[in-house]
């Protein structure tokens, strides 16, 4: 078992970095905020008094941060200087593609080998150790990172060079923003034209446009699995995060030149709904604008 730094204690991380202590792991947790140290501390973690601390002696150094300013500047502050020349660098938080291909640049220019690893899977997942993790960087660095990630979730994949890994998850979360609102669209339309809800989750189910959101995130109370919708849309996928990746979407599709009209109108459609006050709402909630 091996030493691990864990930075970034939030929901996310917080579930992730005791699902490593579970496994035996070494775990030398830190985050800005105390509650989130004391949870850690509860869970099987060693808590620290700083990111550099947890650095030091660590064989696999974890981030799961906000944004991509978060990560530049703990790798730059704590990271860098600290980490041993053999520690594998993994940043498992959403970021712009531009921002990881530059912190991976500047870890390779000192050294050391890092990956871009997001996740698929919420809150629910990172607690139970069932996330899918899409990773960017190369082979020797992939290979050195997956056993920690193996702790962490259900799948790891490799898609690709440094800063892969954010492109598969903006690719993969627009899609998903895109498909959540035209299911959406469908239900209403379908009751609008007399169906029962019932009856067109059990024809389109097994038709041509089903979807992911439509057969196991139905934005229908009463219709389909277990979803937030059956919650009063609380506790799911919060509006503001689907935003947050819509965005890095459309920064990344700008920068790359890609055409993605759908991924706008979505875009600006989740950017209204926010707005509106329901950044907390699950993102299947926006069935209740239409
Ligand atoms: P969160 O806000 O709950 O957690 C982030 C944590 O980072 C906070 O506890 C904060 O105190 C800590 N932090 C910020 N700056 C720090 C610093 N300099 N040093 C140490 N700790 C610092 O966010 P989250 O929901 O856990 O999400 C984390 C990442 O995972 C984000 O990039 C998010 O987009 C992504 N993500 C979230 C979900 C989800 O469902 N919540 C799903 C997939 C991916």
């Amino acid at each position: 078992m091996a030493r691990v730094a864990f930075i970034g204690l939030g929901n996310m991380g917080g579930g992730m970095a005791a699902n490593l202590a579970k496994h035996g792991h070494d775990v030398r947790a830190f985050d800005l905020s105390a509650a989130a140290l004391d949870k850690a501390q509860a869970a099987g973690c060693l808590p620290v008094a700083g990111a550099a601390e947890a650095v030091a002696g660590a064989e696999a150094i974890v981030t799961m941060l906000p944004a991509g300013a978060h990560v530049e500047s703990v790798y730059a502050d704590a990271v860098f200087g600290h980490a041993e020349p053999s520690a594998i660098l993994i940043d498992c938080s959403t970021i712009d593609v531009a921002t990881a291909r530059r912190v991976a640049e500047a870890a390779a220019a000192k050294g050391l080998a890092a990956v871009d690893a997001p996740v698929s899977g919420g809150i629910g997942a990172a607690n139970a150790g069932t996330l899918t993790f899409m990773v960017g960087g190369p082979e020797d660095a992939f290979e050195r990172a997956r056993p920690f990630l193996a702790d962490m979730g259900k799948a790891v994949i490799h898609a690709g060079a440094s800063g892969a890994g954010q492109a598969a998850k903006m690719a993969n979360n627009m899609l998903l923003g895109a498909t959540m609102i035209a299911t959406c669209e469908a239900f209403r339309l379908a009751e609008r034209l007399g169906l029962d809800a019932q009856t067109f989750y059990d024809i389109s189910s097994v038709s041509s446009g089903q979807s992911w959101s439509m057969t196991s995130y139905c934005p229908l109370p009463g219709v389909g699995p277990e979803t937030p919708a059956d919650h009063d849309y609380q506790g799911g996928f919060a509006a503001a995060l689907m935003l947050k990746d819509l965005r890095l979407a459309m920064q990344a599709a700008e920068g790359a030149g890609a055409t993605t009209p759908l991924g706008a109108h979505a875009t600006a459609l989740y950017e209204a709904f926010v707005a509106a006050g329901n950044g907390g709402t699950d993102f299947s909630g926006i069935i209740r604008t239409l």
